[in-house]
């Protein structure tokens, strides 16, 4: 990861740690610390539930082949975002909370950390700056798909998925569908997997979310490609149609 200063030069972590210029240290410092992390190479690509489920393969496929630049804006939002995450967990045993699933498929293994299952309810919890009206698609497909990465034994006894949105202000939550999307998981793995594989991005999925995408730039710079999820339907129809098929 790189950091993007408020004058808008890109500088490694050291430089900005060692800059006393924009922010007092001991929040630079905490805001750093532990970013430095190295991917190892693995055999098979192994992705966060995230990738798969976002709204855009693109997007995911560019988080994974480009350099991350973060803002220090933007690392405060995620602290913030985890710092709420501990507090609103922290009457929960250890065993009930930031819970680590694992699913292998034939090209690609899955993992993710549950947020909290609790007497046997799946939360998912999401800091916001507003409260949706309804919770977005992926939130919806993360939640299902922790469901479906557990042992069968615990699968059985989950009453309930929550996807709950905090905002400073107010909490909300939406119960979704309890419902196995591991074909649609496998599905998705295996385009990221190609798209990697053969150093092609997948195809654009254009909508509202472009605006706030970090990799707009070199989203437009690139062209398409048939190869991945061209199939002539649009994102929503193919992930709901994948999705009631299973
Ligand atoms: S700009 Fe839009 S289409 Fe391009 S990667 Fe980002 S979300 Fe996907």
């Amino acid at each position: 990861m790189k950091i993007k200063c408020p004058d808008g030069s890109v500088k490694t972590i050291d430089w900005c740690r060692q800059c006393g210029k924009c922010l007092p240290k001991p929040i630079k410092d905490s805001l750093l610390h532990g970013r430095e992390r190295e991917t190892k190479p693995r055999e098979k690509p192994r992705f966060g539930v995230t990738k798969v489920v976002a709204n855009c393969l693109r997007s995911a496929y560019y988080d994974m082949t480009e350099e991350e630049i973060q803002d220090l804006e933007k690392l405060w939002v995620f602290s913030r975002g985890h710092a709420i995450h501990e507090f609103i967990t922290r009457t929960l045993g250890e065993e009930e909370k930031e819970i680590f699933v694992e699913k292998k498929f034939k090209h690609f293994d899955l993992i993710g950390f549950v947020d909290a299952i609790h007497k046997d309810i799946i939360y998912e919890f999401k800091t916001t700056t507003n409260i949706p009206e309804k919770p977005s698609e992926s939130h919806v497909l993360q939640g299902q798909a922790y469901y479906s990465m557990l042992p069968k034994e615990q699968q059985e006894k989950i009453s309930k998925i929550l996807v709950v949105y905090i905002s400073l202000n107010k909490i909300k939550q939406f119960e979704v569908p309890i419902r196995d999307i591991t074909n649609f998981l496998e599905e998705q793995g295996n385009m990221l997997s190609a798209a990697l594989k053969m150093k092609i991005p997948p195809n654009k999925e254009l909508s509202w979310l472009c605006n706030y995408c970090s990799h707009q730039d070199i989203c437009d710079k690139n062209g398409e490609y048939e190869v991945h999820n061209g199939n002539g339907n649009s994102k929503e129809d193919t992930k709901q149609s994948k999705i009631t098929q299973e």
